[in-house]
C-alpha cells in the first residue's frame, strides 16, 4: 500500500525530508528543519501524489488516507498534549498546501481550525485569553468561509470594519472579547445566509472541507496562470501540511514574522524582515497593520519609530538570528523565513531558498563563494541567466528632472514608465496593444498576475516590503514601489489622488523601484554600471564555459556595447540594414529596378565605397575577432519604392523613365515573399550583387589589416542554401573575388565561407554541403518557420493558445523547438561533422541568447552562440551553467 502521509516533529519522523517533489516545498522543509532540531510544530503532511489520485477519483479520499491522517492526528496529539475536538483543551491545527516550488499566494492556508462554539470556550479557559481565543476563532471563520465556502470574503472584511468603526477603533487589536464574539455570531450569520447551511461545527468535517479546499486549489485559475507563467506541469500536484497552530496574538509577549537571511533586494549580508507583535500569520504580508522592523539598524535607517524585534525581544531575535544561521549553512543559500512567537517561545513555520532580485542573486552568489560557503561553480549555477537582463538595463538618469508625486517602499529594482491604469485586466489589455502600463493598485493579491506581468512596473498604496505586490515583482523582475500610502486610487473615476494633485488613468507615471520615488510622467534613463560582482561571476563563467559567444551586429555602436558586454566576434552581420540608409537607398533601389545586369553593375559601384566604409568600421571595432557576415538576404521588394518622389528620385539617378520602373517594379511582386526570390537565390541569378559584397568585404579587411595590424577575420555567409550545388557556385564567386583582390593589393588575408543552415534540405543533406562550407552557423529563425510551416510574422493569431493548450512547450521562435528544429540541427552537425571533422558550428538565430536554448546548443556541442548585445552576458552565463551541468 501507498504510503501517502508522512509526519514531522517531536522527534518523529517518517522520512521524505528534503524531497520536495513527495511532500512539496513547505512539507519537505518542515520535516528538514524539524530533522536538525528546529523548533517546529509537530504535524504531518499528505503527499503530492494523493493530489494526483484524488482528481483521478473525482475528487475523493480514498479510506486508506483516512486511517492515516487519524495516525498523523494522533502523533500531533501525543507531541502536544491537547486533543482535537476536545471541548476542554483543544488541538488546533493549520492546513497549509505546498507544491513542489513555491507558488506564492496560488494556494491557500486555513488557520486555527478545530475551533467551533464549544472549543473556543476550552481555548479561553486553558490560555486565560478569552479576547485570543474569540480572535482566533473569528479568524478561523473568515478564512474557512473564503478559502474552503468560497464565501464573499469582502463581506467578512465589511463585518470587521463596521465593529471596529461602530466602537471607534482603529486597529483590530483594539477589539476586546466581548466584540470579538459579536463577530463571531455575525460572521455565522453570514456564513448561514450565504452557504445557506451553518458554520460546520464537526471538527473532522472542517478538517477534510479544508484538506480538499488545498486539492481543490491546485486547479484554480489563478494557480493555472502562475503555472503557465512559470512553466511549471500540471501533474506535479501539491501536497497538504496539517500542524498544530502556535499562536502569535496571544498578547504583547507574541509575534509574528517574515524575515530574509540576508536582503533580497540588494544582496547585502543582513538579516531582513518585518514582524508584528499580537498577531497571526497573514497579519504581516496583508498590510493590515504596518510591520515593525526585524533589526535595530533597519528601522534607524528608515527612521521609524515603533520598536525592532531585536529590541522589543531582544531574546528571542538573538534566538531567531542563531537560526538564521543555522539554516544558511544548512541548506547553504539564502532562506525566505515564516516564524512566530507564542509568549516567548519562537516556532520555525517555513523556510525556503528566498526569492531574490538579479542583483540580489548576483551578490548573494558572488559573496557566499568567497565566503566559502559554495564553490565559483556552484555560484555560476546560482544565477538564473534569464534574470540578468534585469542588471544589463538602462535605470534612471539621476541628473534628469524628476516630478516628484510621492514616495513609497523600494520594493523592486529598476525604473520603469508608462500609462497608469487602476486595474489588471486594464493593464493586460492596453499592454497587448502595445502601450507600456504601470499598473497602480492599492494592494495587489493573486487574482492581479496576469495584470502584474502585463505591467512595465507595478505601484501600491499598501503593503510592505514582503507584500504580495514585493515578492511578485521581484520574483517577476518587475520594478516595484509598494506601500506608497499618500496615494487612493478612485476606481470609479478612474483616478488617482496623491497630495492634492491628481493623475488620471493613461497619465504617464515614472516609478522608481530603486528609491522608492514615484514621479508624474516620463523621466530619462541612463546605461546600467556593471559592479564588481558581475565582473567577477562573468569570469568564473568564463572560466568554466565551452562555447564561444559571438553578438548579432551590424553597426559599430552594436559592435562596441557587445564588445563592453565580451561577445568575443560577431556571428552575424546583416548587410541589408545598411542599404535602407537615407544615402543609399536611391542606389540600391536602381540596381533591384535595373533591367539588365550593366544597370545593374553600375548602381552597385555606387554601393561598393559604401558597404566598404561599413565594414571597416565594424573590422575596428572588433579588433581581429572573427566576423561572420552574410551576403544579402531579404526578398528585393523589401526595398522597393512606394511613394511617387521616391520613384522619382530613382528615376533620375537611373535614367530611367518613372513609367518603366513602376512596371518592373511591379514585375517583382512576390506571394509569398518569404519563400520566394531571396537568400543565395539572389546571389544565383545576380552573381555581380554578391561579387561587389564579396569585394567590398576583403578590400575592408585589408584597409584594415595595413592600418591597425590586427589583421580581420572575415567569415563570408551565404544565406537560404537548400542543396551543395547553391553553396558551391556561390563559393567560387566569393573565392574569385578574393583572389583579385588580393592580387590587386599584393597581400593576401585569411577568410572562411560557409553557409546558413536554416531549411530543412540543408540540414539533412549538411554532408554534402560540408564539402564546400568551412562553417555552418544555424538559422534558427527560418528554420523553426521552414519547420514548423508557421511563419513568424502570422504566428501571434494562434500561438499563445497553441502553448496554453501545450501543443508546443514554449513559444518555438522564443526558446528552441529541440524536438523538431533541434533534430534537424543535430542531424546537420553530425553529417556535416562527419565530412569536415573541423567544421565551425555556431547559432545566430533569436534562440542563440536564450538560456534553454544554448543549454541545447552545448548537448550538440557547438562552437559558438550568437545574440543580440545586450543578451552577450546572458549567453555567456547560460554558455557556462550548460557546460556545468554536463
Ligand atoms: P503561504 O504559502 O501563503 O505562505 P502558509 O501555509 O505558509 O501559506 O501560511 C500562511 C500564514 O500562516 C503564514 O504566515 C504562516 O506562518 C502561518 N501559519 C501556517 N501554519 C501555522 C501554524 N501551524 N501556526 C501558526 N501560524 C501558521
Ligand atoms: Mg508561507
Ligand atoms: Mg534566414
Amino acid at each position: 500500500m501507498t504510503q501517502y502521509v508522512y509526519r514531522f516533529g517531536g522527534g518523529v519522523s517518517d522520512g521524505g525530508r528534503g524531497d520536495r517533489n513527495l511532500l512539496g516545498g513547505k512539507g519537505s522543509n518542515l520535516a528538514e528543519m524539524a530533522s536538525i532540531g528546529l523548533p517546529v510544530p509537530p504535524g504531518f503532511t499528505i503527499s503530492t501524489a494523493m493530489c494526483a489520485r484524488y482528481y483521478d477519483e473525482g475528487e475523493a479520499f480514498p479510506d486508506s488516507l483516512r486511517q492515516e491522517v487519524a495516525q498523523g492526528l494522533a502523533h500531533i496529539e501525543q507531541v502536544t498534549g491537547k486533543r482535537f475536538g476536545d471541548p476542554a483543551d483543544p488541538l488546533l491545527v493549520s492546513v497549509r498546501s505546498g507544491a513542489r516550488v513555491s507558488m506564492p499566494g496560488m494556494m491557500d492556508t486555513v488557520l486555527n481550525l478545530g475551533l467551533n462554539d464549544e472549543t473556543v470556550e476550552g481555548l479561553a479557559t486553558t490560555s486565560g485569553d478569552p479576547r485570543f481565543a474569540w480572535d482566533s476563532y473569528r479568524r478561523f471563520i473568515q478564512m474557512y468561509a473564503d478559502v474552503v465556502l468560497d464565501l464573499d470574503h469582502g463581506s467578512f472584511e465589511e463585518a470587521l470594519e463596521v465593529a471596529k468603526e461602530d466602537r471607534g477603533f482603529t486597529l483590530d487589536t483594539e477589539l476586546s472579547a466581548d466584540d470579538l464574539r459579536e463577530l463571531v455570531a455575525e460572521y455565522k450569520g453570514l456564513v448561514d445566509q450565504q452557504w445557506g447551511r451553518p458554520f460546520p461545527q464537526g471538527v473532522h468535517d472542517q478538517l477534510w472541507g479544508a484538506v480538499g479546499a488545498v486539492f481543490g486549489s491546485w486547479q484554480s485559475d489563478r494557480a493555472k496562470v502562475y503555472r503557465r507563467l512559470n512553466d511549471i506541469p500540471a501533474d506535479w500536484g501539491t501536497a497538504v501540511n496539517i500542524q498544530a497552530m502556535v499562536f502569535g496574538n496571544m498578547g504583547e509577549t507574541s509575534a509574528t514574522g517574515v524575515a530574509f537571511t540576508r536582503d533580497p533586494a540588494k544582496g547585502d549580508r543582513a538579516y531582513y524582515g518585518e514582524f508584528l507583535i499580537n498577531a497571526q500569520g497573514e497579519d504581516v504580508v496583508a498590510g493590515i497593520r504596518t510591520p515593525q522592523y526585524l533589526t535595530a539598524k533597519a528601522r534607524a535607517d528608515a527612521g521609524a519609530k515603533p520598536a525592532s524585534m531585536e529590541e522589543a525581544m531582544p531574546e528571542v531575535y538573538g534566538e531567531l538570528a542563531a537560526v538564521f544561521d543555522t539554516l544558511e549553512r544548512h541548506y547553504r543559500d539564502m532562506q525566505d523565513i515564516e516564524f512566530t512567537v507564542e509568549r516567548g517561545t519562537l516556532w520555525m513555520l517555513q523556510t525556503r531558498s528566498g526569492k531574490r532580485t538579479a542583483k540580489a542573486a548576483l551578490k548573494i552568489a558572488v559573496d557566499m563563494a568567497e565566503e566559502g560557503l559554495i564553490t565559483r561553480d556552484e555560484a555560476v549555477l546560482r544565477v538564473d541567466a534569464q534574470a540578468l537582463d534585469q542588471l544589463l538595463h538602462p535605470t534612471l538618469d539621476p541628473k534628469a528632472h524628476r516630478d516628484v508625486l510621492t514616495k513609497g517602499l523600494p520594493a523592486s529594482p529598476g525604473a520603469a514608465s508608462g500609462a497608469a491604469v487602476f486595474d489588471a485586466d486594464t493593464a493586460e489589455k492596453r499592454s497587448a496593444a502595445g502601450e507600456a502600463v504601470i499598473l497602480v493598485r492599492t494592494e495587489t493579491s493573486p487574482e492581479d498576475i496576469h495584470g502584474m506581468h502585463a505591467a512595465r512596473g507595478i505601484l501600491t498604496a499598501r503593503g510592505g516590503m514582503t507584500s504580495h505586490a514585493a515578492v511578485v515583482a521581484r520574483g517577476m523582475g518587475r520594478p516595484c514601489v509598494s506601500g506608497a500610502g499618500a496615494l487612493s486610487i478612485d476606481l470609479k473615476a478612474r483616478i488617482m489622488r496623491v497630495g492634492g494633485r491628481e493623475v488620471a488613468e493613461g497619465d504617464l507615471l515614472t516609478i522608481d523601484g530603486a528609491s522608492g520615488e514615484v514621479m508624474l510622467g516620463s523621466v530619462a534613463t541612463v546605461e546600467p554600471e556593471l559592479s564588481g560582482d558581475f565582473g567577477a561571476l562573468m569570469e568564473w563563467a568564463d572560466a568554466a564555459r565551452r562555447m564561444k559567444v559571438r553578438c548579432n551586429a551590424e553597426t559599430p555602436a552594436d559592435c562596441r556595447t557587445a564588445r563592453g558586454f565580451g561577445a568575443e566576434g560577431i556571428g552575424l552581420c546583416r548587410t541589408e540594414h545598411m542599404f535602407f540608409d537615407a544615402a543609399r537607398i536611391t542606389a540600391v533601389r536602381q540596381m533591384i529596378l535595373a533591367s539588365d545586369e550593366a544597370g545593374r553593375r553600375t548602381a552597385l559601384a555606387k554601393l561598393l565605397p559604401e558597404q566598404r566604409a561599413d565594414f571597416a568600421e565594424i573590422f575596428e571595432v572588433m579588433a581581429g575577432l572573427p566576423c561572420t557576415i552574410r551576403l544579402l538576404d531579404p526578398p528585393l521588394h523589401e526595398f522597393l519604392p512606394t511613394e511617387e518622389a521616391d520613384f522619382a528620385d530613382v528615376a533620375e539617378a537611373a535614367g530611367v523613365a518613372v513609367e518603366v520602373l513602376k512596371r518592373r517594379a511591379a514585375e517583382l511582386h512576390e506571394f509569398n515573399p518569404m519563400l520566394g526570390h531571396r537568400g543565395c537565390r539572389l546571389g544565383v541569378t545576380y552573381p555581380e550583387i554578391y561579387e561587389m559584397q564579396a569585394r567590398a568585404i576583403f578590400e575592408a579587411a585589408l584597409d584594415v589589416a595595413e592600418k591597425s595590424g590586427d589583421a580581420p577575420i572575415p567569415e563570408v555567409m551565404i544565406p537560404l542554401v537548400a542543396t551543395a550545388r547553391e553553396l558551391d557556385l556561390m563559393k567560387a564567386v566569393v573565392d574569385r573575388v578574393a583572389e583579385q583582390v588580393f592580387t590587386e593589393r599584393g597581400r593576401r588575408l585569411e577568410y572562411l565561407v560557409g553557409t546558413m543552415i536554416e531549411l530543412p534540405r540543408a540540414a539533412l543533406r549538411a554532408g554534402d554541403i560540408a564539402h564546400g562550407a568551412e562553417f555552418f552557423s544555424f538559422g534558427t529563425n527560418d528554420l523553426t518557420q521552414t519547420t514548423l510551416g508557421v511563419s513568424r510574422d502570422d504566428a501571434a493569431r494562434f500561438l499563445g493558445e497553441y502553448v496554453e493548450q501545450g501543443i508546443y512547450a514554449r513559444d518555438p521562435f522564443v526558446s528552441l523547438d529541440v524536438e523538431g528544429v533541434g533534430e534537424l540541427v543535430s542531424i546537420a552537425a553530425e553529417r556535416g561533422r562527419a565530412t569536415r571533422p573541423d567544421l565551425k558550428l555556431g547559432i545566430c538565430g533569436e534562440h542563440g541568447g536564450d538560456p534553454a536554448s544554448i543549454d541545447f546548443c552545448e548537448g550538440v556541442r557547438l562552437d559558438y552562440v550568437s545574440a543580440s548585445p545586450y543578451r552577450v552576458p546572458i549567453a555567456r552565463l547560460a554558455a557556462a551553467q550548460a557546460a556545468l551541468r554536463r
